[in-house]
């Protein structure tokens, strides 16, 4: 026995995309056979059968409707399957023998583009990677947009996984023969790698030459070129095309923004909360009251890379400033954004040939609103505003083209006709006419022959199988003339007839409605060319308008949530008078949070030391410090009564303890590891947040290394880094007498009834208790466990001999009462914590004056 042809042409078609699941097309299926059939319909819970493939045993089997494949294709890759689709690429009717079938297209996590099934406000990005000596390179493109950026550096894995996890990309290309060290860690990441023959990563210069001009390809190292061919070549692989949106490089240095290593971002909640990795609760959140998709993404990106360049940042905040200070303005700008559709996305299925009538009606809509959007800004004197009005191209001819040609309700599909407006062809009217004409004969036609017969329910219809027929229902019968009709077809209640002059009105409809559609679907092809001939411009505006729709967003969210516009300075100092923190003031009752002051400076001032009690609010106050100056850095206002911001090269934290046990280290190792990682990178510049670091460890260890680090940045003359460090070692308060620059701060709390009263506010001088037991108690301990530690601590406190022990308890009821809270995040915040003691604002902040007093 052998296999059937068609088995064979699907196993040689296998064969060629083995990591892929096969859609091989058969008539109005994809089906699935083997391996794939067994994956596929446990992943889709489709039915498993079996087909005839020439062999003994059925091959397993299961398939999908055709017209269905889109939501099937787009579970199998959100499941992390790559899908290779087998079309026919001859018409089934005219092939000789066996129809020939090709894989049209290959879809995998990166390069998926279906934007039913990609995030709007989030580019899907797919990322290159290639190391070679002490050099590293990526590359990454989000083909749905066009995005491709470039970078390359002295091969540090830490400055690789960090730039992974400011672009989260869906797929990761590597090469085969990697350093196994850097490729373990990114394949720990858990996203999906793809490992490429080192053959792959071999400069093939016509791939960058069919994709760039000379002048951008330029831009690029040898390294960098390589990865960027590799990347290319997969996205040709998949595509089956070269993209025409993908036209720009953005080569970039690391340091030409920020460094925010990946620790960092996901403790500071940037883009997304620690515990479910969605946007809410994180700094996205609260800022993203953007009105296009395109916005979306590119606050996005600015949260992602701060700028580091003095001038340009204030460029960005002189123009929020204009539109703050303009609010009707602004509204029209907000409204005049809300009508703009994703124009970079819609130009992204123009290069990738997936436009339709529809998509491009949307296009022509939003390219409408551009003039009174350039008008809004017509007058400003802001550079950045100034800069928009000039660049913005308002595409008048792509509009007017799209205007006259296209009919505004067109249907999804482009091969069906209605979809080229009248007066814009010649052809297409005339075959209109034609129709129409055909159709008017055919009502004529309908009623002569009732009149004729006397049958009032005779009537003409239409068919795919038959055309167009006469039915006569079976009580009229008798009527039928003899030898007027041809009969056709008989059913139970009714015959079917045709005549001769029927079918001869019926071959001018159908060959003018045929004519039609082809002509209007290769008028629409036409349209798309001249369209996507001017992609560059297209991407230009999107981008100026994206910008435009940020700018707009900071002004707009400043007014709503109370920001004030930031001073940028390079000496070195941070200064904040009442702060907030951006995301915690949102989820707790406004009124309730409380603000607070902080100087930072390089000599005097540049470590704060802050003490007080679990749930006292340290961590917050850190994270607001950090969250302030990074809003700043990207050209916000931001949460406060004044903001004077040194320009900050890195922001570093230490925050919350997580075992790393799958990467094999515990607790302490990781804690371990990021303080190290802090000490070897972190410059004059930067910012750097620790809590409590030490407390993995006993006690006195824990201590001892607290110290030493305090005492390591205020004595290395190179690393006089902004420093806040939350602690429960109040033996470190004696710094403040010992070292330059270390200066003590503590949150204040009250003692009533036994019971402490969280005042939020942080004060100069250390603490002089933890309040580990109250705030246990808070917590829900039980009574009786409370009343023993109150004893216990007693008996400890006045037996100096086990001072150790001492320490030691206290630590130990203070890690329970955290364990209980949990590690605050701001999703914490959003479940209103049970903890906070039940006092008015009003009382608290009668306290808080009584404090400054
Ligand atoms: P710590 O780090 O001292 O244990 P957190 O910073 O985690 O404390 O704060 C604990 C809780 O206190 C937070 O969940 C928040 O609800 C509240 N909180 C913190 N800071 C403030 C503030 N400035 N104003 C009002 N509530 C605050």
């Amino acid at each position: 026995m052998a296999l059937s042809p068609m088995m064979q042409q699907y196993l040689e078609m296998k064969e060629k995309y083995k990591d892929c699941i096969l859609f091989f097309r058969v008539g109005d299926f994809y089906e699935m056979f083997f391996d794939d059939a067994e994956i596929a319909s446990k992943a889709l819970e489709l039915v498993l059968t079996g087909k005839d493939c020439g062999l003994e045993n059925r091959a397993p089997m299961c398939g999908i409707p055709f017209h269905a494949s889109k939501n099937y294709l787009g579970r199998l890759i959100s499941k992390g399957f790559k899908v290779a689709i087998c079309e026919q690429v001859e018409d089934p009717a005219k092939a000789k023998g066996l129809v020939k079938r090709d894989v049209i297209r290959v879809v995998t996590p990166g390069t998926f583009n279906d934007s039913s099934f990609i995030d709007e406000e989030k580019n899907n990005f797919i990322m290159s990677v290639y190391h070679k000596g002490d050099q590293i390179s990526l590359a990454v493109s989000d083909i749905s947009t066009g995005d491709f950026s470039c970078t390359s550096f002295n091969g540090k894995k830490a400055l690789l996984l960090d730039e992974i996890s400011k672009f989260s990309p869906t797929e990761i290309l590597i090469n085969e023969n990697m350093n196994s060290d850097i490729a373990d860690s990114i394949l720990y990441l858990g996203i999906m790698v793809t490992r490429k023959d080192d053959s792959y990563f071999e400069n093939d210069a016509t791939y960058l030459s069919n994709q760039f001009s000379k002048e951008e390809s330029q831009k690029l190292n040898d390294i960098e070129q390589i990865v960027s061919c590799a990347l290319l070549k997969y996205i040709c692989d998949t595509q089956k095309c070269t993209l025409s949106n993908i036209n720009r490089i953005d080569r970039y240095e690391i340091l030409d923004y920020m460094t925010i290593d990946s620790n960092t971002r996901r403790n500071l909640e940037l883009t997304e909360n620690i515990h479910e990795k969605n946007k809410k609760g994180s700094l996205l959140w609260v800022m993203d009251k953007t009105k296009t998709s395109m916005g979306s993404r590119q606050l996005r990106k600015w949260i992602e890379q701060p700028l580091l360049n003095k001038k340009a940042i204030e460029e960005r905040l002189d123009s929020v400033e204009e539109l703050y200070y303009n609010v009707p303005l602004n509204d029209d700008l907000r409204e005049s954004l809300n009508k703009i559709y994703d124009i970079e996305r819609i130009v992204g299925k123009i290069a990738t040939k997936n436009v339709n009538a529809k998509d491009l009606i949307s296009l022509k809509n939003s390219l409408t609103r551009i003039p009174e959007l350039r008008k809004l800004i017509c007058s400003s004197s802001s550079a950045k505003l100034n800069y928009y009005y000039n660049n913005i191209d308002e595409l008048n001819d792509l509009k007017e083209l799209l205007e006259k040609s296209l009919i505004e309700d067109a249907p999804m599909s482009v091969k069906d006709g209605d979809i080229i407006k009248t007066g814009y062809n010649s052809e297409v009217d005339e075959l209109r006419g034609a129709k129409l004409h055909g159709k008017e004969w055919i009502a004529k036609l309908e009623n002569q022959e009732r009149e004729f017969t006397g049958i009032k329910s005779l009537k003409v219809g239409y068919n795919k199988v038959f055309g167009y027929y006469i039915e006569i229902s079976k009580s009229n019968y008798d009527l039928i003339p003899e030898g007027r009709y041809i009969r056709k077809q008989t059913l139970t209640n009714a015959e079917r007839f045709i005549t001769d002059e029927l079918k001869e009105v019926e071959n001018k409809i159908l060959g003018a409605e045929e004519k039609l559609c082809s002509l209007e679907y290769s008028l629409f092809v036409d349209i798309r060319n001249k369209i996507e001939a001017e992609i560059q411009r297209m991407q230009k505006t999107a981008k100026l308008i994206a910008e435009l729709d940020c700018i707009s967003t900071f002004a707009f969210i400043a007014l709503e949530n109370n920001y004030i516009k930031p001073i940028i300075n390079k000496e070195g100092y941070i200064d904040i008078k009442d702060g907030r923190h951006p995301v915690v003031e949102k989820v707790i009752p406004k009124e309730n949070f409380i603000s607070n002051d902080t100087l930072l400076n390089k000599d005097k001032n540049n470590i704060l030391i802050i003490t007080g009690p679990n749930m006292a609010g340290k961590s917050t106050y850190m994270r607001q410090v950090a969250l302030i100056t990074l809003m700043a850095h990207i050209g916000s206002y931001v949460p406060a009564s004044k903001a004077d911001i040194s320009v900050c090269d890195k922001i570093f934290t230490r925050i919350g303890a997580s075992d790393d046990l799958a990467g094999g280290k515990s607790t302490f190792m990781v804690e371990m590891a990021e303080v190290s990682n802090i000490l070897k990178n972190a410059t004059n510049n930067s910012l750097v947040l620790l809590d409590e670091v030490g407390r993995g460890t006993s006690t006195y260890d824990g201590l001892s290394i607290a110290w030493s680090v305090v005492e390591h940045i205020s004595k290395s003359p190179d690393l006089k880094c902004k420093t806040l460090f939350a602690t429960h070692y109040h033996e470190l308060t004696k710094l403040e007498d010992e070292l330059p620059g270390v200066k003590n701060y503590s949150v204040a709390v009250k003692e009533i009834d036994n019971s402490v009263v969280f005042l939020r506010k942080i004060v100069e001088g250390g603490a002089d208790h933890s309040y580990g037991i109250e705030v246990a108690k808070l917590a829900g301990l039980p009574e009786k466990v409370i009343k023993r530690a109150k004893d216990i601590l007693k008996e400890l406190e006045n037996n100096t001999d086990i001072e150790e022990a001492v320490v030691d308890t206290e630590f130990k009821t203070n890690n329970e009462v955290k364990s209980k809270v949990q590690e605050s995040s701001t999703e914490d915040y959003l479940i209103d914590t049970p903890m906070q003691m039940d006092f008015s604002m009003l009382a608290k902040e009668e306290l808080i004056k009584e404090l400054k007093d």
